[in-house]
């Protein structure tokens, strides 16, 4: 790990001495050390970004070839609805408690980077009003034929509506070209006194530094822009108004089979292990909930009106 001069200034903070944290070869991530930011380097044109958020990126069947190029998106993540649909009630139910008490009935809940609807869905079930945005335009239009409330599609920096009781952005701020923005968007989105809530990866968790480079969320060098960890997180939420009211780490409900498929991308070799083990004891379809502790929640809420 070389220090470099990069050309660059760290948007967080300004500064100039950012160096490769990691290095793939046409991509690094860089790291500033002033703020600990971190970044991919060069970044994508959005040619590039239109190319990976097309129809195949909930279906990538070369999500397992294991090479860089090919790691984004889901091999399937229809298929994981159900589970995945368990760990996001509990989501929506914090939000639900963090308003306050009184009826969710009616309450807006705005998805930022909805996907196929599945948190909102949840939250639909729960009560509340619910509108997704999405940039891919197949997410959007699966969500059309499946579901009664409403998505759009297109650039979330130039959405106008609201405001919204709540406003989620699940594994979704580490995408976007212009973050900081975007929490700043978010916020304004959000009514006084609402709730807004993020997930996206920890880069400095023990895991993630552990794994580093061979960790899946960072070979993501196609779709993940920027990382953030506890530190820089709550600095972009606070400049943009918001007040923190808890950051969890968020672990995933997981059956066995696709819990061992992924630990093989990040360590082959204990990765395949597990796959036979599994596959011996006969536990692929068993469940199981896995905090590794590299992806975080934030909680936070816009300070009521004077
Ligand atoms: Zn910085």
């Amino acid at each position: 790990m070389s220090v470099e001069p990069e050309k660059r200034a760290c948007d967080s903070c300004g500064g100039h001495s950012a160096f490769a944290k990691y290095d793939f070869g046409a991509h690094r991530i860089m790291r500033c050390p002033g703020c600990t930011y971190m970044w991919l380097d060069p970044q994508p044109s959005e040619a590039e970004l239109h190319e990976v958020y097309g129809e195949d990126y909930y279906r990538n069947e070369r999500f397992f070839e294991s090479n860089g190029q090919t790691i984004y998106g889901y091999f399937d993540y229809a298929s994981e609805r159900f589970v995945k649909q368990q760990d996001l009630q509990r989501v929506v139910d914090r939000i639900a408690s963090f308003l306050g008490p009184g009826e969710t009935v009616g309450r807006r809940f705005l998805d930022v980077g909805c996907g196929l609807g599945y948190l909102l869905d949840v939250a639909h079930d729960r009560g509340f009003s619910v509108k997704g945005i999405d940039y891919n335009q197949s997410a959007v239009d699966w969500i059309g034929r499946k579901y009664t409330f409403p998505a759009v599609s297109g650039d979330f920096m130039a959405y106008e509506g609201g405001p919204y009781d709540a406003v989620t952005m699940l594994d979704v701020i580490e995408h976007l070209p212009r973050p900081l923005e975007a929490m700043e968007k978010a916020a304004a989105l959000t009514r006084p006194g609402g709730v807004f809530a993020l997930s996206t990866m920890d880069s400095d968790s023990l895991v993630s530094r552990l794994l580093g480079s061979r960790l899946e969320d960072f070979r993501r060098t196609r779709e993940h822009l920027y990382f953030f960890n506890r530190r820089t997180i709550r600095a972009g939420l606070e400049r943009a108004g918001l007040e923190i009211i808890r950051i969890d780490s968020y672990g995933l409900t997981i059956q066995m089979s696709a819990l061992a498929r992924r630990l093989k991308l990040a360590l082959p070799r204990a990765g395949a292990v597990m796959e036979r083990l599994v596959r011996w004891s006969g536990l692929s379809s068993q469940q199981l909930h896995f905090d590794p502790r590299t992806k975080m929640i934030v909680y936070a809420r816009k300070p009521a009106s004077p």
